[in-house]
């Protein structure tokens, strides 16, 4: 017999859990079809994974994990400042974007001296450094992209940041261009919901950048299914001229029907999961609400109080995940009063949660999310119907792809984007809250059609991911692709 080198492939993630997690999935992909991983990460963002590690190591993936040190202090960042999600202020996230390019030099070292050699890049849009490196070593490259084509498409396609420059009413609706109207739907856009990351001072360089990055790349990887959003696919395909793979939901991965063996993503988990799958075994099919808005998004005391009496109102049960409740007493102070009020229909996870684990659950049936496409894909999966409550990037687009053309979601908070809160300011009032949890959990005529588009849609995904599938025959050419070279 002879012995053939595996291919090897390198997974550059943008330091943060929502690009890391989809990431972590598409290298258990690979490594199950054959091919050798390499995945880049830093010692912070390591330990936060360390369960998948030992997984990967117990099952012998072949998945090799490297930790670059992380150039905190040449970035002017705090000590361990590793992760999006650990950025204490705004001021400070160009700072870690900044700080993340600075990896270039000692990554391509290491690759350097990786045996087998690399055959093959993937990295995330925002890692656009990794292009020099690829060509240094003269491997393949593709890009990743972890939100939805909807947004690849308007930011790439129909550069969405000119908008900025076009169009001077706020909330003035402009008719996406070049979109096949496969079912007699169109895609508006308007200034307020165009992307914040684009137009933020200092942030053109890096978009130039970006923009680069996936012109110049070999092929394009896309966490997503062609089902979820065809008319964007399709037209995505025709303009970026090049090998387009799209292998999502990666979520999906990771689905097993024993709950409580799940591995959790991203992070330490803050609760007690057995006890958490107890308190959702002991409720009705449908009947739980999961309020959560991901690894970024910063609320101030007074928009979470907002929310807490809107939950409260509703009279639905919920599970509600709210993070950095120890650096802000107010907040803890006021947990404790409505903790005891809501005991009986409440679980408040202070911190992170295990979020597909919940999403899988047949109890829950409602999501209030921020429409990370991470977490809109988690819902979709799970025929989730979702309030889409967007906040920053690509969420507002993802928003009205759930709501609008998929039409299994309510508005709420869209008016404006926002990375921070300010000190006092509140987006939406409990009263709205209210009736929104009211009407998309209730059993009226519309929520009950939502819920059914939502089934019909988690049959999809799965579908996708399974043999056969659009996603899974994809990975496949994925594979060969990386084979090949
Ligand atoms: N997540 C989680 N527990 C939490 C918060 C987030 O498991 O408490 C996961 C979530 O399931 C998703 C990712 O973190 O996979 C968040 O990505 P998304 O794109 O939804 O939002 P972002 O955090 O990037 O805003």
């Amino acid at each position: 017999t002879t012995t053939t080198t595996p291919s090897h492939v390198v997974l550059v993630p943008l330091m943060a859990q929502g690009h890391i997690i989809p990431m972590l999935d598409m290298a258990r992909l690979l490594a199950e079809r054959g091919v050798l991983v390499t995945f880049i990460t830093t010692p912070v963002n390591a330990s936060r994974i360390k369960p998948i590690i030992v997984r990967v190591h117990e099952s012998n993936l072949p998945i090799n994990f490297i930790e670059l040190p992380f150039p905190c202090a040449e970035a002017g960042l705090p000590l361990g400042c590793e992760n999006l999600d650990l950025v204490p202020s705004k001021d400070l996230q160009l700072n870690f974007l900044q700080a993340i390019q600075l990896l270039a030099l000692p990554f391509e070292q290491r690759l350097k001296n990786l045996v087998p050699r690399p055959t093959c890049m993937i990295n995330d849009m925002w890692n656009p450094w990794a292009a020099n490196v690829a060509r240094s070593l003269n491997i393949r490259r593709l890009v990743f992209h972890g939100p939805s084509c909807a947004f690849i498409y308007c930011s790439y396609v129909f550069q969405l940041h000119k908008i900025y420059e076009t169009v001077t009413d706020e909330f003035e609706e402009i008719t996406v261009p070049g979109l096949t109207d496969v079912f007699g739907q169109s895609f508006k856009v308007c200034r307020t919901h165009a992307p914040g990351w684009s137009n933020a001072p200092g942030f053109e360089k890096l978009r130039e950048k970006v923009l680069q990055g996936e012109e110049t790349a070999d092929g394009v990887v896309m966490n997503t299914f062609d089902d979820v959003e065809p008319m964007f696919v399709e037209a995505y395909k025709v303009v970026v001229g090049k090998d387009v793979w799209t292998v999502g939901p990666l979520c999906l991965y990771d689905k097993v029907d024993d709950l409580s063996a799940r591995i959790v993503r991203g992070n330490k988990t803050a609760v007690d999961q057995e006890k958490l799958l107890c308190w959702l075994d002991s409720m009705e099919e449908n009947s739980v609400l999961y309020v959560s808005f991901g690894s970024l998004t910063q609320m101030n005391v007074g928009q979470i109080l907002e929310i807490g009496s809107g939950l409260e109102a509703s009279e639905f049960p919920f599970i509600w995940v709210i993070k950095d409740v120890e650096k802000c007493p107010k907040v803890e102070k006021w947990l404790e009063g409505f903790e005891k009020r809501m005991s009986l229909r409440s679980f408040v996870i202070k911190g992170w949660a295990p979020q597909t684990v919940i999403l899988s659950h047949k109890s829950v049936g409602g999501f209030v999310s921020h429409c990370g496409w991470n977490s809109t894909l988690e819902a979709l999966s799970n025929g989730v119907p979702m309030i889409a409550w967007p906040q920053f990037a690509d969420q507002f687009l993802n928003g009205r792809l759930v709501v609008e053309l998929l039409r299994i979601g309510i508005a709420i908070g869209v008016k404006k984007p926002v990375f921070y809160y300010d000190e006092d300011e509140i987006r939406v009032r409990r009263d709205d809250v209210e009736r929104a949890v009211r009407s998309l959990m209730g059993d009226g005529e519309e929520a009950e059609e939502r819920r059914i588009r939502a089934r019909e849609i988690k049959e999809k995904a799965i579908k996708a991911m399974e043999e056969g599938g659009s996603s899974y025959e994809n990975i496949t050419k994925l594979v060969e692709y990386i084979k090949h070279y």
